[in-house]
């Protein structure tokens, strides 16, 4: 295999890491013990029906850069887990392995493992439809023309997205043109709320959630025993270039039907389950069942660990169970948008009924210990999943966990605060640490107990201990290093992929500080040209500097003649607020410009005053409001904030 690794930090990284302590041996001894290994079904529906693997596991940009390389992970092979992985995980790694273009039905395939989620194929009867074109163009490009290696080559039809996440959307532009969507050659089908969502979810606290998400993929983790082995949902998110091209048609009844060159779809919406939009579809001519990411073969999460609004389990277990009542009679194979399809009607039934009680179960369980007065963490500990779920491998938490999941149920319900006002306004964590530290006699005091309790294998709380005293002392080499251990030995016990990736990456960035990132700007065009004006204002409403706006007070009324709307902005108290459809008669100022202007400006592609000079930008009244307002916007911040140590400005 020609090409290096796909990850841009250094595979020396894993040279500090540290070999599994023996508690974690026996930890994943145990694990091994208790569960079903001898069923290896999945491993046979997983390579059913492959026609051709990834060619040599790799996608590359135009310029030969390589983006995706299923060679990093090269080393899962074989059956026994290293004793750094958890061999539940190991399992679920060594599954996705599995990649290439799959025959599903007679005219439904797969491509898979060439990011991670999967591009769905259908074939139409003068086209092809194509169901989440992946997350960069680069990798739906990749999967296409291997798709058209195989299969006769025929023009695109439909792109359906099954929902609003990146992974099922950003690579439109690598197998299709917006022309031919506007010009109605194309149709481009998505669930009802499909902009806002994605405008809602990854713009306006966009800029965190990315960062976090490093921890959850373990992106700039080196791929190895002792990193990052695989995502749960796939091996990783690939790399490359995202963009969107809008829908052309919403579903918007609970159950819609469309022939699409030839192929009768049902369409059923899931709303708010693991996506705000989201829809299943059933292909009654296959006997096809697509729960796109509402039954994947684990479980899914309530809140990722990337952050999201949190997601309503108890409607997320309903619409599965619609969707057996809907097509469970006549279905004969299940796909979703990620892993390996289930054959067979029994088996469908068997797993959809599984993750509707999963869901429920965990949702209903937490709120039986919330109306006892339970707190978050300990009803974390007391639930585990009931017999006839828990030793089952499609309902394992290689992606969610049960304890994470608790935890979102109650801030779903009762918020962050969990009620005992001593909580409700400690000292913020740098000056928090800075006492308890100085109470427990020291960082060095503290620094000896942990190392015993370490010997005897209680990592959580040595990494719980040794925060407070990295907190205390950002510097302290010993501390640093002691937490970064005790949080690698959680992830080589982690039967979590995202759990695994954000211990190890934790430890990584305690070893070897934070790895800086070449600046990018975080907004793509596309999705900055896909929000709503609504939306936009808010996006530059939430990065006003309130000491800069202190004192100025004015409205400016904004009409965007592309799209003919109008606005009128206030600021007044440090806020900008604005009313959509209306106009101001006592306005500073009146602005006439077009969206794609002021998306130049926001994109720092064009400074306001080249706008005003070029008139793409136009002004009536005080032409001073205008630079003004932009003068209190602050620029977006780095990306690669700290999050294991207090951060500048923040003790
Ligand atoms: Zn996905």
């Amino acid at each position: 295999m020609a090409a290096g690794s796909a990850v841009p930090v250094p595979a020396s990284h894993l040279d500090a890491a540290r070999d599994a302590e023996a508690a974690t041996v026996a930890a994943n001894a145990a694990m091994a013990a208790r569960l079903p290994f001898a069923d290896t079904a999945d491993f046979e529906s997983a390579s059913r029906g492959l026609i051709a693997p990834v060619p040599d596991g790799l996608v590359l940009a135009a310029s030969g850069t390589v983006l995706w390389n299923l060679g990093d992970w090269s080393f899962i092979d074989g059956e026994a887990a290293p004793a750094t992985v958890n061999p539940s995980l190991w399992r679920m790694a060594r599954l996705n392995r599995a990649n290439g273009l799959f025959k599903v039905t007679d005219r439904l395939y797969q491509l898979r493992g060439f990011d991670l989620a999967n591009m769905t194929v259908i074939e139409g009867d003068s086209g092809v439809i194509l169901i989440d074109p992946l997350t960069t163009a680069e990798a739906a490009r990749a999967a296409l023309a291997h798709y058209f290696a195989h299969r006769p080559k025929k023009p695109v039809i439909a792109v359906i997205y099954t929902h609003s996440h990146a992974d099922h959307f950003g690579g439109v532009r690598g197998v299709i043109d917006e022309a031919d969507a506007k010009a109605g050659k194309v149709e481009v089908i998505a669930p009802n709320g499909f902009m806002e969502a994605v405008g809602g979810e990854s713009v306006l606290a966009g800029l965190p959630m990315i960062r976090r998400a490093q921890f959850q993929f373990g992106a700039l983790l080196p791929r190895g025993a002792r990193g990052q082995v695989d995502a749960g949902l796939g091996k990783a998110a690939a790399r490359g270039t995202p963009g969107l091209i809008a829908p052309t048609r919403l579903i918007v009844q609970p159950v819609e039907e469309h022939t699409i060159d030839g192929v009768h779809i049902v369409f059923q919406l899931a709303p708010d389950t693991e996506a705000p939009a989201e829809m299943h579809m059933f292909y009654p001519a296959f006997g096809v069942l697509n729960m796109a990411e509402n039954a994947c073969p684990l479980l899914h999460n309530f809140i990722p660990l990337r952050g999201s609004v949190v997601r309503d389990p108890r409607v997320w277990s309903r619409y599965i169970g619609d969707a057996i009542r809907l097509y469970g009679d006549r279905t004969e194979v299940m796909i979703g948008q990620h892993h390996w399809p289930t054959w067979g009607r029994a088996a469908v039934l068997d797993r959809l009924e599984a993750q509707r009680d999963l869901y429920k179960h965990i949702h209903d369980q937490t709120l039986r210990y919330m109306n006892r007065g339970w707190r978050p963490a300990e009803i974390a500990e007391a639930i585990d999943l009931p017999p006839g779920l828990a030793e089952r491998w499609s309902v394992r938490g290689y992606y969610g966990t049960v304890s994470h999941n608790v935890k979102a149920v109650y801030q779903r319900y009762l918020s962050w605060y969990d009620g005992n006002p001593c909580n409700l306004h400690p000292l913020p964590p740098a000056p928090a640490a800075a006492k308890l530290v100085q109470y427990m006699g020291g960082a060095t005091a503290v620094i000896a107990r942990a190392r015993a309790d370490f010997a005897r294998g209680e990592y959580r709380w040595v990494a719980q201990v040794m925060k407070e005293v990295v907190f205390a002392e950002p510097a302290n080499e010993e501390a640093r290093s002691l937490c970064a251990d005790a949080l690698e030995q959680m992830g080589y016990q982690a039967e979590s992929a995202t759990w695994r990736n954000a211990f190890l990456y934790g430890a990584q960035e305690l070893r070897h500080g934070v790895f800086q990132l070449p600046p990018r700007f975080m907004l793509s065009g596309d999705i900055l040209a896909g929000l709503s004006t609504d939306v936009l204002f808010d996006a530059l409403a939430i990065r006003l500097d309130p000491a800069k706006a202190a004192g100025h007070a004015f409205q400016l009324n904004w009409r965007f003649m592309d799209r003919d709307e109008e606005v009128v902005l206030t600021l007044r108290h440090s806020t900008l607020t604005h009313r959509l459809a209306e106009r101001s008669d006592r306005a500073a100022a009146s602005v006439t410009t077009t969206r794609a202007a002021l998306d130049s400006v926001i994109l720092r592609k064009i400074s306001v005053q080249d706008a005003l000079a070029s008139g793409a930008i136009k002004i009536e009244g005080d032409v001073a409001k205008l630079g003004s307002l932009f003068g209190m916007l602050e620029q977006p911040g780095g990306l690669m904030f700290d999050v294991l140590t207090p951060g500048a400005g923040r003790r």
